[in-house]
């Protein structure tokens, strides 16, 4: 796939932390419509990628291209927001004191952007887009309760929501099997992949059930590049991987 026709592009990338370099000559390319998982062991630089992706860590050196044209080295993170990269961290972020329904209307209406701004932007309902929302993220059921009365995993799926109601083009997800139930940890890996049908998605795990289950291509970063890159069969079987990542 060349830079062109590939949603998101990064080429050679670079970051160094006081003379450590967190991201090596990283390169990865993402198509359009494509979910794709990123494995690695702590301080292969994931969350570094993340950040030079939406703008908060600007790379020293190397290529990012969003859409294929659009040089994202040079934009900060609330234009970046605004191209429509939307990024969910591996924290829950929601509006406790307000109902499920309230959080999806409140970033429904809201410019895109991170949700702690958005208080004084309540207006009217685009109901049929909450109601489709709703459904996709297994909270019908919920729409009146508090967020705060969410479990942890409840309250991934809400923020996942609350991010899709910005129509983002590409969704980044960080760890969102972090601290759920195994129940939670399956159902949000058959959420991503209802997501993964009409979004483009790169999603950062450790838990290889969920990596399995969603069935998809797998890059292992290490040590700021890339390890192994293909099915999750495939990088499996790479000794280097075994012995970084999913030996220890
Ligand atoms: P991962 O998300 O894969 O665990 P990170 O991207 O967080 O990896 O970190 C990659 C490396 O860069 C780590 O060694 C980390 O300590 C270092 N690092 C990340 N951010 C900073 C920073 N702001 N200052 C100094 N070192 C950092």
């Amino acid at each position: 796939m060349t830079r062109q026709t590939s949603l998101l592009y990064l080429d050679g990338v670079s970051v160094s932390f006081d003379g450590f370099k967190a991201l090596n000559d990283l390169s990865l390319v993402i198509a359009p419509g494509e979910m794709r998982a990123i494995i690695g062991p702590n301080g292969a630089g994931k969350t570094t990628m993340m950040d030079v992706i939406t703008g908060k860590t600007k790379p020293d050196s190397g290529e990012v291209y969003f859409n294929g044209v659009v040089d994202l080295t040079g934009e900060d993170e609330a234009s970046i927001a605004e191209l429509g990269i939307g990024r969910k961290f591996q924290k829950p972020t929601v509006f406790e004191s307000h109902t499920v329904w309230d959080n999806l209307e409140l970033a429904l209406k809201a410019p895109r952007g991170p949700f702690a701004t958005l208080f004084h932007i309540i207006s009217g309902a685009e109901k049929s887009r909450i109601e489709e929302l709703l459904t996709l993220i297994r909270l019908s059921d919920k729409r009146d309760e508090l967020a705060a009365n969410l479990s942890h995993g409840q309250k991934q799926w809400l923020e996942i929501g609350m991010l899709l109601a910005q129509d983002p083009k590409l969704l980044l997800v960080d760890e969102p099997a972090a601290g759920m139930t195994d129940a939670e940890t399956m159902e949000t890996a058959e959420l991503l992949k209802d997501i993964a049908r009409t979004h483009s998605v790169v999603v950062v795990e450790h838990d290889m059930h969920f990596i399995r289950a969603l069935g998809v291509k797998v890059t292992c970063l290490a040590e700021g590049s890339v390890l192994a890159e293909g099915s999750l069969d495939h990088v499996s079987a790479n000794e280097r991987v075994v012995e970084v990542y999913l030996g220890r």
